[in-house]
């Protein structure tokens, strides 16, 4: 289940990508551990990487488009299912090192979403040439809101312009090869995307605002000329491409999540097993092996979730806008369970996550910032809510989404289309998958999901409660727990994992329900008839000592001394 780079394969994928990854696990492997380190206490900006990736072509092979191709290679393509596997690989060694991979598809989003085919021609020779790419969208004053953004184009006649403005927190922006700027035309207030070269003499890099290896820039435009050339797409285009390009980079921070917590899971693990207190060993006590198992059901759960989710994106179209709901939640719940599944192996390695010489020490900052990228928690749960209605009400019929891990283009991702009309997506029936399983776990959630949806017909949010973010995102995370279920029993039945496992994952998702139920009976907006549905959706799992105990043994325990980066 967990990644392992001394025994993964990579058998799941065709050569060519398996000899990326296979590659790519090699370089951080004969770098070693220490290195790895001292480049990060150093902030030393990883040319060296940026070279490996550039003399393997591993940004041209995994991020051109197939259309965009311009040397015949057949192994070029966007293929969600093997980005996974890049992205788990990257957040397992470093995320400064994910970051300029995740930043520079952020910033070829708008290019190939775009209109203009000769910058889309250029991006691949680019990146065939090993650049990297930068999305500039956020702005220091403005955050989230970026109606407000106050980059401006300044049309000057005969398909020419000037950009100033400033952009804030942009990866890459130091380095790339373009970067994909929005603003706004000053005459028109049109939104615009159009690419800027950091070498122009017009472009100013500001400054690194953060203190990391990794480059998040402030940088300034200045009276920089811009043509028509330059220009990726204008209006509602560039807005949409906006948001879809979010889309797109949404989905890496839940892979990266993974990767993250699964190297602090045999750092915490190692180092618990082979430590003797009183005589005993560490996890020889009680709460380390159930923080242990809690630690490993969150995070295979976080993984199968994501692996399923990523069948939907693929399956994309039109018609099928379903990811529009997993997407988000790979973005902020898989991400807010990786903190979770820290915060319990950091009390497990206790002041050995503080050394200097653990991977855990940089793990514990570098997983927090996942769940503030491309839109906060909050901005993303606010997204959520819009399906509530329909996911719970009003089931729409769809072709079964089988595993999706051929070696398929992606494309529908470059045409998502317009980002409206969210609220009339319709999602399959949850029951399907939930009345598929039998299980003592399972069934008491599944009570649980019924009350909720009695709470919703019997006590549905007011007029007020429904414009306090506050009170609806209690809700929503009762909302993204039943989605995030159904999805982890649907690839329970795609693949027939262990039954243990499943109901090992429902035991900390039927306590999840009761928490997120005791913070809705909490809110100061809940009247009192809520407060008594709320109550009713408050249960405990079933106590199964011998399947912990089978459990522990055989997925956790098993687990120690099975990796360590080499030194
Ligand atoms: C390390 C790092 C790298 C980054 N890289 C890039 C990059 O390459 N390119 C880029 O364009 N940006 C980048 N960003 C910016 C990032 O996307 C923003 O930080 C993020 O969108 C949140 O904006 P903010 O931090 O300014 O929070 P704000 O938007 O100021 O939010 C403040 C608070 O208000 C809440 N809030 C705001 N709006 C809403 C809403 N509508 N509903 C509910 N709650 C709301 C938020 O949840 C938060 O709690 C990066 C940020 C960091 C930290």
């Amino acid at each position: 289940m967990l990644f392992n780079p001394k025994t993964e394969t990579f058998s799941h994928l065709d050569p060519r990508s398996r000899e990326i990854m296979k590659k790519t696990v090699a370089y951080f492997e004969s770098r070693g551990k220490a290195k790895l380190k001292e480049d990060s206490h150093e902030r030393r900006w990883y040319s060296d990487f940026l070279n490996f990736l550039k003399e393997n072509e591993v940004f041209a092979t995994l991020l051109t488009p197939k259309q965009h191709v311009i040397d015949g290679d057949p192994d070029k393509r966007w293929d969600t299912f093997r980005n996974c596997d890049f992205n788990e690989i990257l957040g397992f060694y470093n995320l400064s090192h994910w970051y300029t991979w995740q930043v520079s598809i952020l910033g070829l989003g708008p290019i190939f979403m775009g209109n203009n085919d000769a910058v889309k021609k250029k991006t691949a020779q680019l990146l065939k040439d090993g650049g990297i790419f930068a999305f500039g969208l956020s702005e220091r004053t403005h955050g989230a809101d970026l109606y407000s953004s106050d980059m401006s184009l300044t049309p000057l006649g005969d398909g020419k312009y000037v950009a100033d403005g400033g952009k804030y927190y942009i990866g890459n922006a130091n380095e790339a090869a373009l970067v994909s700027t929005f603003g706004k035309n000053s005459e028109t207030e049109e939104y615009v995307f159009f690419v800027a070269d950091p070498k122009h003499e017009n472009y100013d890099l500001v400054q690194n605002v953060v203190n990391w290896e990794g480059y998040v820039a402030e940088y300034a435009l200045n009276g920089y000329p811009i043509t028509d050339a330059e220009i990726l797409t204008m209006g509602r285009d560039a807005w949409d491409s906006a948001l879809n390009t979010v889309n797109v980079g949404k989905f890496n921070l839940g892979w990266g999540a993974v990767g993250i917590a699964t190297h602090c899971f045999y750092e915490a693990l190692n180092h618990a097993a082979n430590r003797n207190l009183y005589g005993k060993f560490v996890t020889d006590f009680p709460h380390i092996k159930q923080m242990f198992v809690d630690a490993y059901t969150r995070l295979a759960a976080m993984k199968i979730f994501s692996q399923r989710a990523t069948d939907y994106l693929r399956s994309a179209s039109e018609q099928d806008r379903r990811y529009l709901l997993y997407n988000p939640i790979v973005k902020m719940k898989v991400p807010t369970q990786g903190e979770e599944v820290i915060n319990l192996l950091w009390d497990v390695i206790a002041a050995r996550g503080f050394e200097k010489d653990v991977y855990f020490e940089l793990a514990v900052k570098d997983i927090r910032s996942l769940p503030k990228l491309e839109g906060t928690v909050h901005v993303n749960m606010a997204l959520i809510i819009k399906f509530i209605a329909n996911y719970f009400f009003n089931p729409g019929q769809f072709p079964e989404i089988p595993k999706r891990d051929d070696p398929a283009d992606d494309e529908f991702l470059f045409r998502q289309g317009a980002t409206k009309g969210l609220g009339k997506i319709q999602f399959h029936d949850y029951n399907v998958a939930y009345n598929s399983v039998d299980m003592p776990n399972v069934n008491i959630f599944k009570e649980q999901i019924s009350i909720f949806r009695d709470f919703l017909i019997n006590a549905a949010p007011g007029p007020d409660q429904a414009k306090n973010i506050d009170f609806l995102l209690a809700v929503g995370e009762i909302f993204t727990l039943v989605a995030y279920g159904q999805l982890i029993i649907e690839k329970y039945n795609l693949e027939k994992f262990d039954d243990n496992l499943l109901e090992q994952i429902f035991d900390f998702m039927v306590r999840d329900f009761s928490r997120y139920a005791l913070q809705l009976y909490s809110k100061a907006d809940t009247t009192e008839k809520q407060m008594e549905w709320a109550l009713k959706m408050i249960r405990k799992p079933v106590d199964d000592r011998e399947r912990f105990n089978n459990f522990w043994d055989k997925y956790v325990f098993a687990l120690k001394d099975t990796y360590e980066m080499n030194p």
